[in-house]
């Protein structure tokens, strides 16, 4: 019996306040789509140097019940995620882009020994604990969190070396090093053609 044929498919809101309690024991399978700002999920928004317009987050899901695993048919969920922010280059220290493209496939476990009790080597399906109240957008932004470089970069070559991001600072020595000398030569010049 192919379950998935017969159990209605509930499209989730794209409300980020909709998805903090998505029923997984009800008889049904989920699809769901939408764009998340960076307000949105405080704890990747904490992470970033800047928030520029367009920074963000799409994400996809889908679940649907595998009947192949022995026992009851388990909720499984498709995950894509697609997105930028801006976090701190740890080369120059200045915002760089930062681009994540990730998908994923999850499995839904009665608890936690569940869960831990899951084999991960089997094609990195990953479980999550699921319930009657399942946060979803907690969820998208671990997967968002997991997803960041550990030490973020511009591409080689992009970071402006030090000295010359500071070209003023660079001439204006050299001005205040003229400035400071005894006396200007071209008015020592101009004092000499006036006393001969
Ligand atoms: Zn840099």
């Amino acid at each position: 019996m192919n379950r998935n044929q017969v159990l209605p498919q509930i499209e989730l809101s794209s409300d980020p306040k909709a998805l903090k309690g998505v029923d997984l024991l009800a008889p049904q399978t989920y699809h769901g789509k939408g764009f998340l700002n960076l307000q949105d999920i405080p704890r990747v928004a904490a992470e970033a140097a800047q928030i520029e317009a367009g920074d963000g987050f799409d994400w996809e899901i889908q679940t649907f019940f595998d009947a192949a695993l022995a026992g009851d048919p388990r909720q499984k969920m498709q995950f894509k995620l697609s997105g930028r922010l801006h976090l701190v280059c740890q080369t120059c220290m200045q915002p760089c882009l930062v681009q994540i493209g990730e998908e994923r496939q999850f499995i839904f476990v009665a608890d936690e020994a569940e869960a831990d009790a899951f084999p991960m080597d089997d094609d990195g399906l990953e479980p999550l604990v699921g319930g009657a109240h399942f946060d979803l957008l907690a969820t998208i932004e671990d997967e968002i969190l997991l997803s960041l470089p550990l030490i973020p970069k511009h591409s080689e070559g992009v970071c402006a070396p030090v000295a010359l991001a500071f070209p003023s600072g660079v001439e204006g020595g050299k001005d205040a090093d003229w400035e400071e000398r005894p006396e200007n030569p071209f008015n020592v010049l101009k004092n000499m053609k006036k006393n001969s």
